[in-house]
């Protein structure tokens, strides 16, 4: 079945377009042409015009090209949570004909070194209090430029912040350490830009369907395609006022939170951690019409029992994706907001959307049809053919917006591909059914993943580090529900003979906090004799996954 079949569709959107072949730079100098004294964005009450934002990034743009050795085709690591920096580092690279490489800013050290080792990004830009995480692995780098966000806020306002934010800038005396602020003030000015839309923009990770993050590798062609899904389906313009708080190191936000709205030029109100409270006073403040949120923020916005002091009027459109909104607080939400809540589904390879729900003809606890220009089926993943409408099997898709393939990994570049119909679709790991109106529904996962309120965690990830610790036999991790995370990291665990009964849950627990990112450790653990096996001695994830399944359905 094809999307020819597909009746429903956004009323006035033609499904097809030509997306502009340019540089996802050239949207900053188109918006700073248009607007320069507007706000781009706001930071704890501090304002960044689009004209400031061009001169800074093509400053940064030029340190790195000048000072740092960068030349076109190199991966720059970028590793913070959301602040104007994150920005203006991503742009001052793609400013330099570079690639940006954009990772959690909770990594710890051994994770981070995976990046650096497998993109082999020779500079990083770094904020400062993931500094410590990089210091270790400073003899691996040409340079590191460490930004403090205290630089760009309004230092009397009285918003609460966390306090990554209000903490003052530290010198650092390391050899190959640049300060941010040296490193604008240098004030050079880079050289051409010469890469274009077919060459690679930025190679976010993610393990895919198996192993070790990878990166996906991402032209500037792919990443204008969702930009133009986020200004036309989510409805984003030059008048759009937004709220960012999803992490810009993942593709929802690097999409709908920052690349949307640089090109549509918008402005965006940024916080850099969750907080109901502040949340609903920016909103108030700045009379902001737009939010991309994930369910576990909506729930907790909505619990505030403070919520009708504010006046959240202005807000018209909240949007998300990364994980399903549960339809009791999606219609809470369209309440407040007065229109449902805008769905997207699709993965880092896809840099965000493949597939919207219909914003005016939504359905409930539904991924949507495909966006512009994306087509979309659904194969049985045994034999890879197509299945007939309404069966499950996984999603496999093709558009302008489908990665060009793994970093360096050519085997599991093939595996994440397969031929339909004379076109290369890409294999989602999602199981999946449409319905007779080519909407697509999620029923289930073929991949190991577990999706904690949006952040993804690679259960094969987390087991080969607990094999490090002495008293683990075998580890199988698995999801297990949870109220507010939605899914939670749980292990399984045969313990040694020999440290049976001499080790706590609690121990183990802690040991794997300090010893990966914290969205990842796991929170429950459970000791087991054996694990359940299969003739092969494969470990039988899936079936202590359904065990799992069952229990919290009796509960
Ligand atoms: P990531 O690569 O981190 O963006 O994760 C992609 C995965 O998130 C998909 O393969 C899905 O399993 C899940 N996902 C994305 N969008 C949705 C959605 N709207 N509803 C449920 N799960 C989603």
């Amino acid at each position: 079945m094809s999307q020819k079949h597909f009746d429903f569709w956004p009323v006035g959107l033609p499904r097809n377009i030509t997306s502009p072949a340019t540089n996802l730079f050239y949207n900053v100098e188109v918006s700073a042409a248009r607007y320069p004294d507007k706000p781009y964005l706001i930071f704890f009450e501090a304002p960044l015009s689009y004209g400031q934002f061009k001169d800074q990034a093509e400053r940064l743009a030029g340190f790195l090209q000048q000072d740092c050795g960068v030349k076109a085709g190199d991966r720059v690591l970028l590793v913070m949570q959301n602040s104007p920096q994150f920005i203006l580092a991503y742009y001052g690279v793609l400013r330099a004909n570079a690639i940006v490489v954009p990772v959690n800013p909770m990594s710890v050290t051994a994770e981070l070194e995976h990046y650096l080792h497998d993109s082999g990004a020779k500079v990083a830009l770094v904020a400062q209090e993931v500094y410590p995480q990089l210091q270790p692995l400073l003899g691996k780098l040409d340079r590191a430029i460490v930004a403090a966000y205290s630089d760009y806020i309004k230092p009397t306002t009285d918003l609460r912040m966390p306090e990554v934010v209000s903490a003052p800038r530290q010198p650092i005396e390391d050899e190959g350490v640049t300060l941010w602020v040296d490193a604008l003030a240098a004030k050079r000015t880079p050289g051409p830009l010469t890469v274009g839309p077919d060459d690679l923009c930025v190679i976010p990770y993610s393990s895919g369907t198996t192993g070790r993050p990878k990166g996906c590798m991402l032209t500037h062609r792919n990443v204008m395609h969702t930009l133009l899904t986020n200004a036309f389906w989510f409805g984003g313009n030059s008048d759009t006022s937004q709220l960012v708080v999803l992490p810009f190191f993942h593709v929802t936000s690097m999409q709908g939170g920052m690349n949307a709205p640089m090109f549509y030029g918008g402005t965006i109100v940024l916080m850099c951690r969750w907080d109901r409270e502040v949340a609903a006073e920016l909103i108030q403040r700045y009379k902001l019409m737009s939010w991309t949120a994930i369910a576990t923020m909506v729930i907790d916005f909505l619990a505030n029992p403070k919520l009708d002091q504010y006046d959240l009027s202005s807000l018209v459109r909240v949007s998300g994706g990364g994980a399903a909104m549960p339809a009791a607080v999606g219609e809470r939400l369209q309440q407040l907001v007065g229109s449902p809540y805008i769905e997207g589904y699709g993965l880092t390879e896809t840099i965000a959307p493949t597939h919207v729900n219909p914003p005016d003809r939504p359905k409930r606890q539904c991924l949507g049809v495909p966006i512009f220009n994306t087509d979309s089926r659904v194969i049985d993943p045994d034999t890879l053919q197509e299945v007939p409408q309404g069966t499950v099997g996984e999603i496999v898709t093709n558009g302008p917006q489908i990665f060009q393939g793994y970093w360096r990994n050519p085997a599991a570049t093939e595996a994440a591909f397969v031929a339909l119909d004379g076109k290369k679709f890409f294999r989602t790991g999602d199981l999946g059914y449409v319905d007779e109106d080519g909407y697509f529904f999620l029923v289930d996962r073929l991949k190991r993943m577990i999706n904690c309120s949006g952040f993804k965690v690679w259960p094969a990830e987390i087991e080969a580090q607990m094999y490090k610790h002495p008293a683990i036999q075998e580890a199988c991790v698995i999801g297990a529900k949870d109220a507010h995370r939605g899914e939670t990291v749980k292990a399984v665990v045969v313990l040694r003979a020999t440290h049976k009964g001499k080790v706590s849950e609690a121990e183990i627990i802690e040991w794997t906090r300090q010893n990966m990112a914290t969205y990842k450790h796991p929170r429950i653990v459970e000791f087991v004799e054996a694990l359940p096996k299969s003739a092969t001695g494969k470990v039988q994830w899936r079936q202590l996954q359904e065990a799992e399944m069952a229990r919290a359905a009796q509960a």
